[in-house]
């Protein structure tokens, strides 16, 4: 029997949307991912990019600021209250030609939904270097959260690489463990919050290596990564920075590979709405909440909103299509 709504994903889009539909008595089902390597390296485990940070400041209702992981627990907390089921899986593909819609799971399992809510969020970029990728697990990371207290880490030198709010905490955190952090980024200007970048420039450990593109990652089996090349896109010279590791902050894409072309996307491969109030997509019964969805503003509050939306938008679809 199909499912009335089915919701892929894990951040606070998901859980929201879960939370809202299991209210609404839609009885949902939500897949938050699976637990493999590939998804740990591609930083797309269950409970989502939350899960992979420190602090979180800016999400309404905690004064003092919250964990990022204890956030995500909370929220699928209150989604398993209102009755969520939850399957940790992949959806690996999705037959959105047919209704009700059909949905393959990283098991092999299928099922069937009237309404799906896709919620996979973004996950991190990489340089696309081949050292690059010779060292990733070696010293090359994207999750400073994840790996930056890890022996190999500790009071050495480190690279970050980017301008953005990422990189700019992604820096600030190592500080604590590396013996200094020096942050490569292509420009003269960050592109970080000011409050961000105000504590970046002012920390003792951090220092800015602007205009500047990393070339090369230098390191053996032994040692794992000893350097990174980088070039000044001023001067076109390069040099070598000291650094045990590389941290890469430079932005995330959008999960929507497994949709396989059967939504309209954008050229970056962000679903694209149908209605800039609504969560609404090219395909009826379908709808997108959250960073999978949303190229400019990519909060947690901004993926929240959304997945409440989403839930409601849903809920008023399967109204008036009768399906109950
Ligand atoms: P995501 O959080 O991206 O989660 C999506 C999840 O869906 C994935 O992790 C995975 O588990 C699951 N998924 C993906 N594909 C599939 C599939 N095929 N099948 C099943 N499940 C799948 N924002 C703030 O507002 N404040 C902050 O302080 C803040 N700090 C951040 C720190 C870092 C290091 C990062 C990377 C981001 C930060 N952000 C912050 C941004 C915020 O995390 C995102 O905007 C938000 O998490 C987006 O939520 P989402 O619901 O769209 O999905
Ligand atoms: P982002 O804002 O898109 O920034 C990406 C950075 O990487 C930019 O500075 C960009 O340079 C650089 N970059 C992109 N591609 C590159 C390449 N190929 N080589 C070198 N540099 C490259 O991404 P983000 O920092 O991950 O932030 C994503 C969203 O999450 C944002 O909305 C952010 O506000 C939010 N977030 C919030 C917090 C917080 O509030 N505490 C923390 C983390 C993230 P240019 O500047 O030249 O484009």
């Amino acid at each position: 029997m199909a499912e009335k709504l089915l919701i892929i994903g894990s951040g606070p889009a998901a859980w929201t949307c879960a939370i809202y539909a299991a209210r609404a008595n839609l009885n949902p089902v939500l897949y938050e991912g699976a637990l493999t390597e590939e998804n740990r390296q591609r930083g797309t485990l269950p409970l989502g990019q939350l899960n992979l940070t420190t602090d979180v400041e800016n999400y309404p209702g905690f004064a003092k600021g919250v964990l990022g992981p204890e956030l995500m627990e909370a929220m699928r907390e209150q989604a398993i209250r209102f009755g969520t089921r939850i399957m940790t899986e992949d959806i690996a593909r999705i037959d959105l030609s047919r209704r009700p819609f059909v949905v393959v799971d990283s098991a092999g399992a299928s099922a069937q939904a009237h309404a799906v809510v896709i919620a996979t969020g973004a996950s991190a970029n990489y340089l696309g270097l081949e050292s690059e990728e010779r060292f990733k697990n070696h010293g090359v990371s994207a999750c400073a959260v994840c790996d930056g207290a890890l022996p190999r880490f500790r009071n050495k030198p480190l690279v970050v690489v980017g301008g953005g709010d990422s990189a700019a905490e992604e820096a600030n955190y190592l500080s604590r463990y590396a013996s200094s952090v020096q942050l490569v980024h292509r420009r003269d200007a960050l592109r970080a919050s000011s409050i961000m970048a105000q504590r970046l420039l002012s920390n003792p450990k951090v220092r800015l290596v602007w205009n500047s593109v990393v070339e090369h990652v230098r390191g053996d089996e032994n040692s794992g990564l000893t350097g990174v090349q980088v070039k000044d896109l001023k001067t076109g010279q390069a040099s070598m920075l000291d650094a045990s590791g590389m941290f890469v902050a430079i932005g995330h894409t959008p999960n929507t590979a497994f949709l396989a072309g059967q939504l309209e996307l954008d050229p970056k491969g962000f679903i694209v709405l149908k209605d800039p109030f609504r969560t609404t997509t090219s395909v009826e019964g379908v709808f997108a909440a959250g960073d999978v969805a949303d190229p400019l503003y990519k909060q947690a509050i901004t993926a929240a909103g959304m997945g409440c939306k989403a839930a409601l938008d849903a809920e008023r679809w399967l109204a008036d299509e009768n399906i109950d």
